[in-house]
């Protein structure tokens, strides 16, 4: 299983040059105020790419001065809305004019394979620049009637200083789902990338400043999360946090609120998504939806539908399709046209995926493929597949964040939703049959911030994703994902203009 594992072959595509390293902070690229720096690695190698300064508290602070000072003063949230559009529409040329040198970015650091960052992580950053360049001229109040003697309306502006924090599995994109709909509501912000995934963070600065994005309205801090990340959660003058990440540091960012001026936070965080197969499903396209859904981004992927349940009329017949199906799924040099899965992001990532998988095999899952790290160097896993699998074993109910899916029988619709529900998480649920009354009654009873009826990862910038339980709440992508950053205003005066 696992395919030809071709780790490290260098590849014929062109290295990006790395161009930016430092803090992006009002309009300049400056060093850390400590002068300290952190290494990014290749994960194919584990090789040092390049050395980023390392911000912390005190760069925060003047980022956020500077944000501060350019939503009081600056031009941005006083634009109108069509022209921070056509701002964010040259953004998105920009964007796009330098796609094939943010897929290498993406590609080097994050270990994907490049046609697809082409593709995806490109395609769905410039998409979301777009989609929310066309919204910021369509953020608009109402009119109220209210009592015989009062008329009101609303007001919807920018809510100010927005922190934000993303994680390092699809860097471009997680910068986009938060920077998009914060610049076109009008806030100016300080974005903290993943200390895994700095490079296109601040590359993607310097085509905001090249767009015309005043100084101060996007300032980056990269660095670690205790530190820069923390400082940012817990900072007196930042208005509204918007995280993506891990469910135990959006905790972590919901106590710092708490504890600092109570800013609404919004927090994306983990899942462990089910994927629901019934007897009647396209077989070939259930396959292929099972094998997409869980190592697509080598399951790096907060919506990957880690528990597939497959009814028991067509579960053996699943068994040995998937089976056949993944040896041709090519895990190698993300580099290289024909690889379908590269590295884990880093070494930490890597063993954590693979102490879960022996978690599984010593708690009694059989493992069908895949099972052990491969290539010679960098942090390949082969895609690995478990039957026999518990509800309660540890790989069934924990977030594992790598290629590694659990596949379990099922009889009825009514056991298919108990168990699909039967999670701490709510991120997202696939379900695959021809039959309309159960994919709608599926639709109706898992509790999820998305359900993907006969599709997987169906992800458009036009459509709201965002969790419930302790997936969290608050909706990137979609008109919804205005509203964390705007504040709703409400203003009356008598109908009879005379002086009350
Ligand atoms: P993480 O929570 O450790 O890190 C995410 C970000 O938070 C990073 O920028 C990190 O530096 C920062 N951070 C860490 N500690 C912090 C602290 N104390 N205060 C403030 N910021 C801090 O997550 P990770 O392990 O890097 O990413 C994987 C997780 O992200 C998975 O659980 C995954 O499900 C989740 N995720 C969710 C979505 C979604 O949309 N729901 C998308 C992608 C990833």
């Amino acid at each position: 299983a696992g395919g030809e594992a071709r780790a490290g072959n260098g590849g014929a595509a062109k290295m990006p040059e790395i161009r930016h390293t430092k803090l992006f902070i009002n309009g300049r690229f400056v060093d850390a105020v400590s002068g300290k720096t952190f290494e990014t690695r290749d994960p194919r190698t584990g090789d040092v790419i390049a050395s980023i300064a390392e911000g912390d508290k005190e760069d925060v602070d003047l980022a956020v001065r500077a944000a501060r000072e350019a939503f009081d003063h600056g031009e941005w949230p006083r634009m109108s809305g069509s022209e921070r559009g056509r701002v964010m529409l040259k953004y998105a040329e920009l964007v796009e004019q330098h796609a094939e040198e943010l897929a290498a970015l993406e590609s080097l650091d994050a270990g994907k394979p490049l046609a697809v960052a082409r593709v995806v992580d490109v395609g769905n950053s410039v998409d979301s620049l777009r989609y929310f360049a066309g919204a910021a001229d369509k953020i608009h109040g109402e009119t109220l009637k209210m009592s015989r003697q009062l008329h009101g309306y609303t007001l919807r502006e920018p809510v100010g200083v927005a922190g934000l924090i993303v994680p390092w599995n699809f860097p471009a994109i997680m910068f986009f789902s938060k920077v998009s709909p914060a610049l076109a509501a009008g806030c100016t912000m300080v974005v903290k990338p993943a200390e895994q995934t700095p490079l296109s963070a601040l590359f993607l600065a310097h085509l905001a400043k090249q767009a015309g994005v005043p100084d101060g309205v996007i300032n980056v801090i990269t660095g670690f999360g205790p530190t820069a990340g923390a400082a940012i959660s817990s900072h007196m003058d930042i208005d509204v946090v918007a995280f993506t990440g891990s469910t135990e540091v959006g905790r972590l960012i919901m106590e710092a609120s708490a504890r600092s001026n109570l800013k609404p936070v919004a927090l994306e965080l983990g899942g462990k998504s089910p994927l629901i197969i019934f007897d009647d499903a396209d077989l070939d396209k259930a396959v292929e939806l099972a094998i997409s859904g869980n190592f697509f981004n080598k399951g790096e992927a907060c919506f990957a539908g880690s528990r597939v349940f497959v009814q028991e009329g067509i579960y053996d017949r699943f068994v040995q399709k998937i089976a056949d199906t993944i040896k041709n799924w090519v895990v190698g040099d993300p580099f290289d046209p024909r690889v379908n899965q590269g590295p884990q992001v880093d070494k930490i990532q890597y063993d954590r995926v693979l102490r879960y998988i022996e978690h599984g095999k010593a708690q009694g899952a059989t493992v069908l493929t895949g099972g052990k790290p491969c290539g010679k160097k960098g942090y390949y896993i082969e895609p690995t597949i478990f039957t026999d699998v518990k509800d309660d074993m540890i790989i069934a109910k924990e977030e594992i964040f790598g290629p590694v899916m659990c596949l379990m029988k099922f009889k009825t619709v009514e056991e298919a939703i108990r168990r699909g529900n039967d999670t701490r998480y709510g991120l997202a649920a696939g379900v695959v049959t021809r039959d309309m009354g159960v994919a709608n009654r599926m639709a109706r009873s898992i509790r999820a911030g998305v359900v993907w009826l006969n599709c997987y990862f169906a992800m458009e910038s036009t459509c709201p994703f965002g969790g419930r339980k302790m997936s969290g709440f608050g909706k990137d992508d979609g008109m919804h994902a205005l509203d964390k950053f705007i504040a709703v205003k409400a203003v009356v005066c008598p109908v009879d203009a005379s002086p009350w």
